[in-house]
């Protein structure tokens, strides 16, 4: 597939996009180096004024950079509207309190002055997926930009407007031509990108075959990466748990981005003693969720993102009711023009199968019955991810536990697992490595220097 608009909604193409040739990207790559030069003596004040200035325009405009996202990638206008306002959230977040994060450490040693400095490194590659066109890309930027870097951004191929939308704020805004460009290139022209020299670290964010790929690349060059890749998180319901919050959020944490979230609840680890009312309950709450037209307000899920990714779920589907699953609801995509796939929940999933190690990415939710808190601990463990983890629990010694004991990035206790600016994120095993957000995520790209004066 090349750089193209297609609506999920209609399959029609909107517009298409000639990849860059060799030597624009050299005229790219050229201008951030030069830009790194300069923008790196910015004062940090100058920055934050104008990720400030991002963050007006964001707000201003977030009706028609909402209407982009749902055009590209079917996401409900509502919550692209949403996703733009966080984006500014994450804009101001940075600009208040880089200065803070970057400040100088004094270090107390044997040295007359010893401190550790925070310094930009230059320019950073973004490889960003389509599933939250502006967040995943403002998360990146605004650290990347207050810490002093310039940043480069490889799209996914079926956002190109998106891509184009973001880099025009931020030059609004007053960031230099360069601090922040747009290279509509496809995956296969990341490799000469991650290998130029004037290219020091990349990010991605993605599926794991992606981020072995350009880890690869950048492994053989000493460059850092940060790798945000899948998950398949537990949603944990032991029975102490206020059922009907929990099973109301259930709904939302699996049907989030018309189910295409890397931290979306996609697995439901339910207590014997709750689990018939919990799943008589949340099979009730499937019923009632509207399937359609995503820029309408009334609808809840819209179309998956490409074609590509309605076959992958429906195969995965299939192959799940093979191996024994029973489908309480859904089960196959709807008839019609358009990605439509309906809130699916699996029960009886084998826990030794393929598909219960697998990331289902769409509205399908498979159901686990388990005896007790061990056995849930155990089940949320065995897959081969580690992103977030949902559990919901009014006993505070089963909360320590769960906290401890649960392998991921982040364990959210009666709550749906969330990004927030001021909260470190990212996750562990095959879910990747480094971390984006809070105080740790601008310290990713940055040269920790210790400097000793005798
Ligand atoms: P994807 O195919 O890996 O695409 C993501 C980005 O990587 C796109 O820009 C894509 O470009 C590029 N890409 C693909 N193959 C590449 C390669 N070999 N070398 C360099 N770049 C490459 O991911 P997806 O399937 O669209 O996105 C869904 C996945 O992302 C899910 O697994 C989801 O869980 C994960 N995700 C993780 C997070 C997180 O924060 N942990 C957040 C969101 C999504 P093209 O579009 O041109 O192929």
């Amino acid at each position: 597939m090349g750089i193209a608009t297609i609506n999920p909604t209609t399959g029609e193409t909107i517009k298409t996009f000639d990849a860059l040739t060799a030597i624009e990207i050299e005229h790219k790559l050229a201008l951030a180096q030069q830009t790194f030069e300069a923008y790196r003596n910015t004062t940090l004040k100058r920055r934050s004024q104008w990720l400030t200035a991002a963050a007006v325009i964001l707000e201003l405009e977030k009706a028609a950079f909402g209407k982009i996202m749902t055009l590209e990638m079917g996401k409900p206008l509502k919550a692209a509207i949403g996703e733009v306002e966080k984006c500014a959230t994450v804009c101001r977040f940075y600009a208040d309190h880089a200065a803070a994060f970057l400040a100088d450490v004094s270090v107390p040693t044997d040295a007359s002055k010893s401190f550790v400095s925070y310094q930009p490194i230059g320019a950073v590659l973004a490889v960003m997926p389509w599933n939250f066109p502006f967040w995943q890309v403002f998360r990146f930027a605004a650290p990347a930009l207050m810490a002093g870097n310039v940043g480069l951004l490889k799209h996914a191929s079926n956002v190109p407007q998106s891509a184009l939308a973001i880099e025009s704020i931020l030059q609004r805004a007053g960031f230099p031509e360069g601090a922040f460009q747009t290279l509509l290139i496809g995956s296969d022209q990341v490799a000469a990108v991650v290998t130029d020299d004037r290219v020091k670290a990349a990010t991605l964010t993605g599926s794991e075959s992606a981020g072995a790929s350009l880890a690869a690349t950048a492994g053989k060059q000493i460059k850092k990466v940060v790798l945000e890749l899948g998950g398949s998180d537990p949603f944990i319901v032991l029975p102490s748990a206020d059922l009907e919050t929990a099973i109301a959020t259930a709904v939302t944490a699996r049907m989030i981005n018309n189910g295409q979230s890397c931290i979306a609840a996609k697995r439901f680890i339910v207590a014997d003693a709750i689990y018939d009312e919990f799943e008589k309950r949340l099979l009730e709450k499937y019923q009632t969720l509207k399937v359609g037209d995503p820029m309408l307000t009334d609808t809840d899920i819209g179309p998956l993102a490409t074609p590509g990714i309605l076959q992958d779920l429906e195969q995965q589907v299939q192959t799940a009711i093979q191996q024994g699953a029973q489908v309480l609801i859904g089960g196959k995509p709807l008839d019609g023009t358009g990605n439509f796939y309906p809130p699916t929940i699996l029960t009886q999933v084998p826990i030794d199968s393929s598909t219960a190690q697998e990331e289902l990415f769409g509205p399908v939710a498979m159901l686990f019955r388990v005896a007790n808190i061990d056995d849930a601990i155990r089940l949320a463990n065995s897959t081969p991810f580690g992103l977030g983890a949902s559990a919901w629990t009014t006993d505070q010694a089963e909360q320590d536990r769960l906290a401890h004991e649960l392998e991921a990035g982040s364990v959210f206790i009666n709550s749906m697992v969330k990004s927030d600016p001021r909260l470190p994120f990212g996750g562990i095993k095959r879910s990747g490595f480094g971390r984006e957000l809070g105080v740790q995520g601008i310290h990713e790209f940055v040269n920790i220097k210790t400097v000793w004066v005798q």
